[in-house]
């Protein structure tokens, strides 16, 4: 059984110290619990932050303790009501090939189930993360302007998307041609704008000619200093994301913009709300599955994965997530 543990707090951007291998016995399953092998592993923004120990919604993972992490996993062996050998399931086994789990917050995905990884993403907590930070912060109706960050990855993705179902002219924000494109190709998204281009802020106010009227924050920095003086009276902002600070070490340099922001939030009346998605959504789960399943069913809804090879590939992979090199949902997959 390998492992990645915590082998020491970051600071910055991790690097080969952050986090250890180490191998040892595969577990024992005791009375009530179940064996996990795990077959893919998410790489997710807020591992970062539990890699931390300032204060934050959730505790960090401690020194030496396995990173944790989302995983799709088959059943070796069961001594919990529901679940049996072979069955796939959604879990929180973490950065290791093997896990013990109690069946508690554990999905059980059936035998067979088409595309298990997907449960990582479109159609697990990314997918929630979007839809509920949407319909619920966001209340879009037809005709409104979406403005959504980070665009091509699994949360801006299905943001956009469900924008578009919804009726919005939808417009996204993501680094690069070949990611801009896709959102526009694939995605469905009326534009994209690349925010690494020169002239970005102008090219934003361009292809917002009617202002904007939802923004989902998923990134923080340079971004939102352009979405800002866009954003029209009575805005909602979803505050999902900032991942352009989580490697940060200090406040960014530059004119203190605090109270341009709260007189600009006082006289638009605008509305910003952080969420943290299982917190404050997790009871919209069964609905949101039902509405998603659907519509991922019936192609409304596109999912582009980032698959990597192997679990000692995981540390540089999650660094290469945050520097914005995923195209796509990145997961790892365990077995060869
Ligand atoms: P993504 O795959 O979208 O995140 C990686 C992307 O972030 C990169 O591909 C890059 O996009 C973008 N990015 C990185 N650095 C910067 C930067 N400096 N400026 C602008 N963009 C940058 O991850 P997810 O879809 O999983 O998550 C999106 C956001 O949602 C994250 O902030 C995450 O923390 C948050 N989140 C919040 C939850 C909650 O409960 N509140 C739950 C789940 C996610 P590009 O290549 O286009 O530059």
């Amino acid at each position: 059984n390998r492992r990645f543990v915590l082998a020491e707090r970051p600071k910055g951007e991790p690097d080969d110290n952050t986090l250890r291998l180490e191998t040892g016995d595969v577990p024992t399953p005791g009375a009530g619990q179940m064996l996990l092998r795990n077959e893919y592993l998410s790489l997710d923004p807020y591992m970062r932050g539990r890699m931390s120990d300032a204060p934050s919604y959730a505790p960090p993972v401690e020194l030496g303790e396995v990173m944790v992490g989302g995983t799709v996993a088959e059943v070796v062996r069961s001594d919990v009501k529901g679940f049996e050998a072979g069955d796939w399931v959604v879990a929180f086994g973490g950065w290791q090939d093997y896990a013990l789990s109690d069946g508690k917050g554990v999905i059980n995905l059936g035998k067979n189930p088409e595309n298990p990884s997907w449960a990582l993403g479109v159609l697990g907590m990314p997918g929630l993360t979007a839809w509920a930070g949407l319909t619920q912060i966001g209340a879009p109706k037809a005709g409104e302007t979406l403005v959504v960050a980070a665009a091509s990855g699994p949360v801006g993705a299905t943001v956009g998307q469900i924008g578009k179902i919804l009726g919005c002219r939808v417009v996204g924000i993501a680094g690069g041609p070949e990611k801009c494109a896709h959102v526009v190709d694939t995605l469905g998204f009326d534009a994209c704008i690349d925010y690494k281009a020169a002239g970005f802020p102008e090219a934003l106010k361009d292809a917002v000619p009617d202002g904007i009227d939802i923004y989902f924050e998923n990134v923080g920095g340079a971004v939102f200093d352009a979405v800002l003086p866009l954003l029209n009276t009575r805005a909602r902002v979803p505050v999902c994301g900032l991942i352009s600070q989580y490697n940060a070490t200090s406040l960014p340099e530059g004119p203190d913009r605090l109270n341009l922001l709260l007189g600009a939030i006082l006289r638009k009346r605008m509305t910003f709300r952080g969420f943290i998605v299982f917190d404050d959504f997790g009871h919209l789960y069964p609905e949101f599955a039902r509405e998603m399943s659907a519509w991922v069913k019936d192609g409304r809804v596109r999912y582009r994965e980032d698959v990597i090879s192997g679990l000692e590939q995981a540390p540089s992979a999650f660094v290469g997530l945050l520097r914005g090199e995923a195209f796509g949902k990145r997961v790892v997959r365990l077995s060869d």
